[in-house]
């Protein structure tokens, strides 16, 4: 089984270029924030607990979305491998990510990293607030938290991976079409 991980600031376009990658190399998307939502729209428990942290722009507890993401490996039959999008956001997270693997006599295959400025992701993410009114989308200040959290929390692990080797950056500035074919072009070497 392989094991990607597609990393990048909010707004570097993960989700859109996921669609694809799940297509052509047969993986199951797994989109930490879009399960999240989903618990929230059916008024869950976990739902509930997280509805307030996302709609800051925090991050959720790291149990609750290792848990998510283990279920879900757990479930799902009949695919190449994984996708996981939006996760791990913490070096903890990826330290559960890794025992999990080990587990399971697997590893994480490659970090597909798509890197775009500061100065982008605001703009990126106007245009997606426009198109999908996500509510941590739609205030400046909350967009602001998540781009210091992501400083603060998640951009460590782009050293954790380099230094396993698994580190490879994708340029995400430029059309979704060329982004998309830089990523098939690092994925079809693997
Ligand atoms: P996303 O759709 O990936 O932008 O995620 C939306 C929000 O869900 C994030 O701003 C966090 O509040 C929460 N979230 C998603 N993935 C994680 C994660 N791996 N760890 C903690 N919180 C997460």
């Amino acid at each position: 089984m392989k094991f990607f991980i597609l990393f990048g600031p909010p707004g570097a376009g993960k989700g859109t270029q996921a669609t694809s990658m799940k297509e052509k190399y047969r993986l199951c998307h797994l989109s930490t924030g879009e399960l999240l939502r989903s618990e929230i729209a059916a008024g869950t428990p976990l739902g509930l607990q997280a509805k307030s942290l996302i709609e800051a722009g925090n991050l959720v507890p790291d149990e609750v979305v290792e848990g998510m993401i283990e279920a879900k490996f757990g479930a799902t039959k009949d695919v190449d491998g994984f996708l996981l999008d939006g996760f791990p956001r913490t070096i903890a997270q990826a330290e559960a990510l890794d025992k999990m693997l080990e587990r399971r006599g697997e590893a994480v295959t490659s970090v597909v990293s798509i890197m775009i400025p500061d100065s982008l992701i605001g703009e990126r993410i106007a245009h997606r607030a426009a198109i999908e009114g996500r509510a941590d989308d739609a205030s400046p200040e909350i967009v602001a938290n998540r781009i210091e959290t992501y400083h603060k929390k998640t951009e460590p692990l782009v050293d954790y991976y380099k230094a396993k080797g698994k580190y490879n950056e994708i340029d995400g500035v430029g059309s979704i079409e060329e982004v998309r074919a830089r990523i098939f072009d690092h994925l079809d070497t693997i």
